[in-house]
């Protein structure tokens, strides 16, 4: 089996992944750059986004997995303290496999019919610099509501715990095929209304936004920003890919949930 470490980059995340690299060597799996079966995240649940996108181009023949060198996080569950463990069970393979949905976001253009595709692990952003945004909300093809504010956020299950939480989004679980679109600060008046709560859409459900107005906007794509002008259409699913995790315990999605944000951490 080949496997790649990917580090935060600080002293500490770099010390696990010298361990790391050192033990799964010695147990004669392959350290590759360009085509692991195996990436391991060393870090934060940032660090794993990075690690996502790095090899998102290959998500059907690569397993993720995290090991976080901060407090327990939503994708790197495992601790440094756990290590020996962990390395042992991936030295064991093969490992069981959960996958969970991701968001595919299609950018469309209004000068050419050249259209940018991007998957999302945690959510994209739809924001502006000038003003507000003001788009028009289709779903399944028919218009819902036009938006005014300053934002909307389409987030996956697994990123429901991130920003869409802080927009008071659900908190919605990996197992169920959906994407949730939340607003951020909607302006609501007898010109302008919007439903107002988060609204979670299953796979198939596509949600088309279209700018109404020339302003450049801001999109985000995980960690990633980048301004756009002159944008005809963001188009939002459930993508087909999917993200897959080596799963060598199980650490049921609430129970991170619960230690994250309600119990008092031992972390
Ligand atoms: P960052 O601003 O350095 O950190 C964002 C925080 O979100 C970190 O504490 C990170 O955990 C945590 N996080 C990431 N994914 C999560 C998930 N699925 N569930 C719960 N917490 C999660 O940014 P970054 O490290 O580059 O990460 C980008 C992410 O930041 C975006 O995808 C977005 O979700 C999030 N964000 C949140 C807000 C907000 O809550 N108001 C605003 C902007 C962006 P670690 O400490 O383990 O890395």
């Amino acid at each position: 089996m080949k496997f790649k470490i990917v580090s935060k980059g600080d002293k500490r995340s770099n010390k696990i992944k010298s361990t790391i690299k050192q033990y799964l060597t010695d147990f004669d799996l392959e350290y590759c750059r360009q085509e692991p079966d195996l990436v391991i995240s060393v870090g934060g649940d940032g660090t794993f986004l990075e690690a996502f996108h790095r090899y998102v181009h290959r998500l059907d023949q690569t397993a993720f997995i995290g090991v976080h060198t901060g407090h327990l996080g939503f994708y790197a569950d495992w601790l440094p303290d756990e290590v020996e463990k962990l390395i042992i069970e991936i030295a064991k393979t093969p490992y069981q496999v959960v996958e969970y949905p991701l968001l595919e976001v299609i950018i469309r253009s209004k000068l050419d019919k050249n259209e940018s595709r991007f998957l999302a692990l945690n959510e994209s952003t739809i924001k502006t610099l000038e003003g507000s945004v003001v788009m028009d909300v289709e779903i399944k093809g028919d218009h819902f509501e036009t938006f005014r504010g300053d934002g909307l956020c389409i987030s996956t299950p697994s990123g429901s715990t991130a920003y869409n939480k802080a927009l008071g989004g659900g908190i919605i679980h990996p197992s169920l095929p959906s994407i949730q679109l939340t607003e951020m600060a909607s302006i609501n008046n007898r010109v302008f209304r919007t439903i107002g709560s988060p609204l979670i859409l299953p796979k198939h459900h596509t949600c088309m936004l279209k700018p109404m107005n020339d302003r450049s906007l801001i999109i985000t794509i995980d960690h990633y920003t980048k301004t756009y002008e002159n944008v005809k259409s963001i188009q939002c699913r459930v993508a087909k890919e999917k993200i897959r995790f080596a799963r060598f315990r199980p650490f049921p999605f609430w129970d991170r949930v619960r230690d994250s944000f309600v119990a008092e951490g031992d972390f």
